[in-house]
């Protein structure tokens, strides 16, 4: 692609994403994880993404996109990176500039990219010392002793690198100096905490066991670190049961989870993510060969997280303690994550008992059995709002009642990386269900929901969320049309920008597509298919849009100048109707007398009234 002027306002952000995706060609990428061979102007492959006996995969040079026919999917070399890695843009958007050699100068979190290669490597330089100690000290024999009370293996203690902390102020300081490391490293990746006195550095971590954290690429990030039973009898205070390293830049305990990155491939099979509070209980599910387990960091399960999972599952089960506490977060997770489309479940351990007690007492499948039998957290929200109506309640009280569960639905943070439509159907699915346990209208409920979000946006920019995309099998042929310029006929988009409303588009994917060409346009970026998948970050959307570039090029080759002609026509000939239709109303209205309106008014009533009773829910 030619090398775009950029205006002052445009981000070295998306000059950065243009140079990379230039620099990298999709052939050669794919080519690195799938055998293609060439097919006329382009590749093909078996789709790495369903079970392909013939290749479906098609790879487009010239477009440099791909596209499953079966799986209905394609995108540019981005989106495959990230499905193929199960990676975040951001990832993807670093491994493909490292791919190509460029560098990526802007770190987001304030530390560059060598700083961090400095604390991965301080990190799991420790969490060798700490093993080595666990290992082979004789005063980490009482840490040992534990370890084999709880039921741990030898096996499991060296899968994932336990260790253990002397009762020292400075043993890993000293350990550190000898090895030619830094104090500033060690504070700044929380292992040395500064005096008070700021006369020097001590040890974070004093007479405990050591877990690694790991991140997905199995770099050591933090450590959560837990006394023995016997330290607390010498103890003045007595010591947090649990510390975790701080938060650093490499190291966020809201959006990374204990043992997730061994769990993915187990998670990915299953399609399940099963979340413990505790290390030692995600060691013991993982001992008894259940590998989908993963352990929150001290905090609860959080959006973040759920994002996380999103990427390699289908269904959370969440194991709680069975009691108040555990009804208390039951609350906090569902406020927080029933707008996420995702499978929800919750398991409740008999009260005082932890998931470790629990697998050494009953085993496996004992185990394995409660959480088949996790409950849908709405499900137990319904049941108590259930109770507390009285018998044959008015509709009124009845809303009322669920308003929690409709503020929740509504509260989904604006920050949430749903895609519209995503956040719709889940939307759609908890109203659903509200719809046949109380026999509430549909219509009452979306409304109440769209007025408790608009209270809670006011200072919000409004986003896609009320006008959601679901992309339907077919286009409308207007709202085609109009993609298909935009996407196959660069020199068109100042006209579709100029004289095309999104309200014409009957669509949200339409609305959603011009929005994007219109950014694109205002920042004098080149409106066309590579950059529209780049600034559209929705994958259904991405999907569409090559969709829409592959089958207009089956049609032959594209002439602009033919086809702006058109595209042209047709756009005189819908504002022609536009104004007839206008006309026709305006007619219409001026007519009706006020009984009229009266009359057409209980009408409507009426017709709502058969509607909530014959309202059917489709959905479970
Ligand atoms: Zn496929």
């Amino acid at each position: 692609m030619v090398s775009f002027v950029n205006s002052s306002n445009a981000s070295t952000g998306d000059d950065l994403k243009e140079r990379v995706r230039d620099a990298v060609d999709i052939v050669e990428l794919a080519g690195s994880y799938l055998s293609l061979r060439r097919q006329g102007k382009g590749f093909v492959g078996l789709c790495p993404w369903h079970d392909d006996s013939r290749p479906s995969l098609q790879i487009n040079p010239e477009r440099q996109t791909y596209r499953c026919w079966v799986c209905n999917d394609g995108g540019d070399v981005f989106k495959f990176l990230m499905r193929m890695e199960r990676l975040e843009f951001r990832e993807a958007l670093e491994h493909l500039a490292e791919r190509a050699g460029i560098p990526m100068t802007r770190g987001r979190s304030g530390a560059s990219g060598a700083r961090k290669a400095d604390f991965h490597k301080a990190l799991n330089w420790a969490a060798d010392r700490y093993r080595d100690y666990l290992q082979s000290s004789p005063d980490a024999r009482a840490a040992r002793e534990y370890l084999t009370t709880r039921g741990l293996t030898e096996d499991t203690i060296q899968r994932f690198g336990l260790g253990f902390a002397p009762d020292s102020w400075d043993w890993l300081l000293k350990e550190a100096s000898a090895a030619g490391i830094g104090t500033d490293i060690l504070a700044a990746t929380g292992m040395a905490v500064e005096r008070q006195d700021a006369s020097g550095h001590y040890d974070r971590f004093r007479a405990r066991i050591i877990f690694p954290i790991r991140d997905p690429m199995s770099r050591c990030v933090a450590f959560g670190g837990r006394v023995l039973p016997e330290a607390k009898s010498d103890a003045k205070s007595d010591p947090a049961k649990y510390i975790n390293s701080p938060e650093t830049p490499v190291f966020s305990k809201s959006s990374m989870l204990y043992g997730l990155e061994s769990a993915r491939e187990a998670m990915g099979k299953t399609r399940r993510a099963v979340v413990v509070e505790g290390y030692t209980d995600c060691l013991a599910a993982r001992q008894a060969g259940i590998d989908d387990v993963v352990a929150v960091l001290g905090t609860a399960l959080g959006e973040k997280h759920a994002k996380l999972l999103r990427r390699y599952v289908d269904r959370i089960v969440i194991v709680l303690d069975g009691d108040d506490a555990g009804r208390k977060r039951t609350d906090e997770i569902l406020d927080v994550l029933l707008a996420e489309p995702i499978d929800l479940r919750i398991a409740r351990l008999p009260s005082g008992i932890d998931p470790c007690d629990f697998i050494l007492d009953h085993g496996r499948d004992a185990f394995e059995t409660m959480l088949e039998s996790a409950a849908d957290p709405l499900d137990y929200r319904l049941d108590e709002v259930n109770a507390r109506l009285p018998e044959g309640a008015s509709d009124d009280a009845v809303l009322a009642a669920v308003e929690s569960v409709l503020s929740a639905l509504a509260n989904a943070s604006p920050r949430s990386p749903l895609s519209p439509s995503q956040r719709r159907l889940r939307e759609d699915q908890v109203i659903g269900r509200l719809v046949r346990r109380f026999g509430l209208s549909r219509d009452i409920l979306r409304s109440r929901v769209t007025e408790l979000r608009g209270r809670q946006s006011v200072h919000r920019k409004t986003t896609a969320t009320t006008t959601p995309p679901s992309i339907p099998a077919k286009l409308p042929a207007w709202d085609r049309e109009v993609i298909e310029v935009l996407v196959c006929v660069p020199e068109g988009a100042g006209i579709i920008i100029r004289d095309v409303q999104a309200s014409e588009l009957q669509t949200g994917a339409g609305r959603d597509v011009l929005e994007a060409a219109r950014r694109l346009h205002d920042a004098e970026r080149p409106v066309d298919l590579s950059g529209l998948l780049m600034e559209i970050p929705d994958h259904q959307l991405q999907s569409m849009l090559v969709a829409v570039d592959e089958e207009a090029a089956q049609r032959g080759p594209v002439d602009s100048t033919e086809r702006m002609a058109h595209f042209l026509d047709a756009l005189r000939r819908r504002s022609a109707e536009r104004e007839a239709h206008a006309s026709e109303r305006k007619i219409k209205t001026s007519e009706l007398d006020d009984s009229s309106e009266e009359e057409l008014l209980e009408q409507l009533v009426a017709q709502r009234r058969v509607a909530q009773g014959m309202t059917n829910p489709k959905e479970g």
